[in-house]
């Protein structure tokens, strides 16, 4: 058997025994990562020339998993989806799937390292659950330890280990290119119809005393225009003065006809007060992902609501759903804890939202106060 040799470089402090947090961490990380190569290649023995990401990914994928164990406030660069937003929404023609030979990678630490690290978290975290990604990806581990695993192998084992079908999740995050972008393109509200006259003739008068204003009878109001049936009173007749949204005897005698067909479990539906919102997403980007909606309610409340990504077997590229709950919703958030990787967030949440930026003030020449690092600058403060 042969032993790998591991070699760290850097991370070396000052001459005063100081030393910066880039240079903390980056060991940190050095130490972490190649210590988990004893695993990936070294023992799941995939060929590094042919498939890069099958030990690079996959290490930088415990990498990650290694540092949140060691701190939770630990920076963690690749596996969080958020961090591998810009290499994904960048120039197509700079870019390849991660299927691809060794030597032809383009950007090869986001490609080989970063994208298939996030893939493998999206996995654990958003698609398959962490109980079922844990036990397939050991199963990978076990099955191939010492043996010659190739992509295929590890696709199959995350399957038939898990009995989940990501054939799509393959296609699109190791096959292709595409970027994940959804649109949260409409929400319609809808309310169920309660045939009750006091309600909906109420609901009728109120819409279209909502209504925007006609410009044209406006500017006839301001000039005081004198009509015909305000200055005749032989112009009026019934229907002048008739008032459509008023509730008759007659209007309430047919509600009372139509509750008495209904069934029980009819009337208790009707009684629900139930809030319809049918939502439209459009997926812009290409790529297939889950959906995950915040709802907020009107009392400040949340409802989150996962869909897996088998919902785009129904349609592409836009699916419609709708959510029935107990109390007026105010705002929808689609992917609220950015765990898709989703490019453009201006079209994430209804009513639209802001997306906070910030404009620097920019210097042509950016003269640092001091070059030390915050040791050194802590040191110097208590002296
Ligand atoms: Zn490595």
């Amino acid at each position: 058997m042969e032993y790998p040799m591991i070699c760290f470089n850097g991370g070396r402090p000052e001459k005063d025994g100081t030393y910066d947090e880039g240079t903390r961490n980056g060991m940190i990380s050095v130490i972490i990562h190649e210590v988990g190569h004893n695993f990936f290649p070294m023992i799941i023995n995939s060929d590094e020339r042919q498939w890069t990401w099958m030990d690079e990914g996959l290490n930088t994928f415990v990498q990650y998993l290694t540092e949140k164990e060691y701190d939770s406030n630990y920076p963690c660069q690749r596996g969080p989806a958020r961090n591998i937003v810009d290499y994904m929404k960048g120039d197509k023609s700079k870019m390849c799937p991660i299927m691809t030979n060794s030597e032809s990678i383009y950007q090869f630490g986001n490609n080989a390292y970063g994208k298939p690290a996030t893939g493998l978290n999206i996995l654990r975290e958003t698609i398959m659950g962490r109980e079922l990604f844990d036990y397939a990806f050991k199963e990978y581990s076990r099955r191939w330890a010492f043996r010659h695993p190739t992509p295929d192998d590890f696709f199959r084992t995350m399957e038939d280990a898990s009995g989940v079908d990501l054939d799509w999740f393959w296609r699109g995050w190791f096959y292709g290119t595409d970027h994940c972008d959804m649109n949260l393109k409409e929400v319609k509200a809808f309310r169920l119809n309660t045939h009750n006259p006091e309600i909906e003739k109420q609901f009728d008068r109120s819409q279209k005393a909502n209504k925007p204003k006609d410009v044209s009878l406006e500017k006839d109001r301001k000039e005081n225009l004198e009509t015909q049936v305000k200055s005749d009173p032989d112009m009026r007749d019934f229907y002048t003065t008739f008032d459509p949204y008023e509730v008759t005897t007659l209007d309430k005698k047919e509600y009372e006809e139509y509750l008495a067909k209904l069934s029980d479990d009819e009337k208790k539906l009707m009684q629900s007060g139930k809030f319809f919102y049918q939502v439209t997403v459009e997926n812009k980007g290409g790529l297939i992902m889950p959906l995950v909606f915040d709802l907020q309610f009107k009392d400040g409340s949340h409802q989150e609501i996962r869909i897996p990504a088998e919902i785009w077997k129904r349609s592409e590229p836009e699916v419609t759903k709708v959510f029935s709950v107990n109390q007026e919703v105010v705002s929808i958030s689609l992917d609220p804890w950015l765990e898709t990787a989703d490019v453009e967030l201006s079209n994430n949440n209804w009513p639209a939202k802001v997306v906070p930026s910030r404009f620097e003030l920019f210097k042509e020449s950016r003269q640092g106060p001091s070059r030390e690092n915050p040791m050194q600058r802590a040191k110097r403060a208590n002296n």
